[in-house]
């Protein structure tokens, strides 16, 4: 049986997608697109913009007229950088502000569509592992393989709280989880392309598992497909 060529990566906020991913791709020398990053991208432009995150056909026309692009090469550790532009805008992309906003700008039809067009494009490029919210259901439909990663809230924020510390940013956990039960309350509750799992995804709970054992277990299901 021939390996999945491409591979679909969905789940909530913090569940693993670009930890797992990445390493997952490595394993089958793959690359991996963090769709996430693309949206951040956008929002950290219009945060510059200063435009307000309520104005949709505002954010649509800033979509309309910004080229983002995903270009491989070693940075920091990640083997991409995010460029707006012509900019490279990677290390601002974690930023509170844009954690705060993404959900509002990621919502707006005009601005997915502009982003998953890119997507496909880059698809089509060679073997993948892309990462979202919707590539199961939207943006790869016919991904040979589509897995859904879960944990509790609890846990993903515990994550988070850990990552944090250890880039030496201190935050508050209560913070961390409200944050991320807001943004993926409205991620799954947009009327366009809401985060749900894809009818044919391979759930995944990652609660009681280390990173080396959730690759371990998607790469089962690749040996299996
Ligand atoms: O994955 P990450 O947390 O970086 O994604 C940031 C935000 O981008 C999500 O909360 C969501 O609003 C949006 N997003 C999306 N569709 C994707 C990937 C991300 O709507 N495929």
């Amino acid at each position: 049986m021939p390996r999945p060529a491409t591979i679909a990566l969905d789940g909530p906020v913090a569940s693993g997608k670009t930890t797992v991913g990445l390493r997952l791709a490595q394993r089958l020398g793959y690359r991996f697109i963090d769709t996430g990053a693309m949206y951040r991208a956008l929002t950290w432009k219009a945060l510059k913009a200063s435009l307000d995150f309520q104005d949709q056909a505002g954010l649509a026309r800033l979509a309309a007229s910004t080229s983002v692009d995903l270009v491989w090469g070693n940075h920091g550790g990640r083997p991409f950088s995010v460029v707006v532009d012509r900019e490279d805008v990677t290390d601002e992309l974690r930023r509170a502000e844009v954690d705060r906003s993404v959900s509002l700008v990621a919502r707006v039809p005009e601005v997915r569509r502009a982003l998953v067009a890119r997507q496909r494009d880059m698809a089509l490029e060679g073997p993948v592992v892309m990462a979202g919210r919707d590539i199961g259901t939207v943006v790869l439909p016919a991904a040979q393989l589509k897995v859904y990663l879960d944990a509790s809230p609890e846990v993903r924020a515990l994550r988070r709280y850990h990552e944090l510390r250890a880039m030496g940013i201190g935050s508050d956990y209560q913070d961390i989880l409200d944050g991320l039960t807001r943004r993926d309350d409205l991620d799954s509750s947009r009327a366009d392309s809401p985060l749900r799992p894809a009818a044919d995804a391979r759930h995944i709970n990652t609660d009681a598992l280390t990173l080396e054992q959730v690759v371990d277990a998607i790469l089962g299901l690749v040996g299996n497909n």
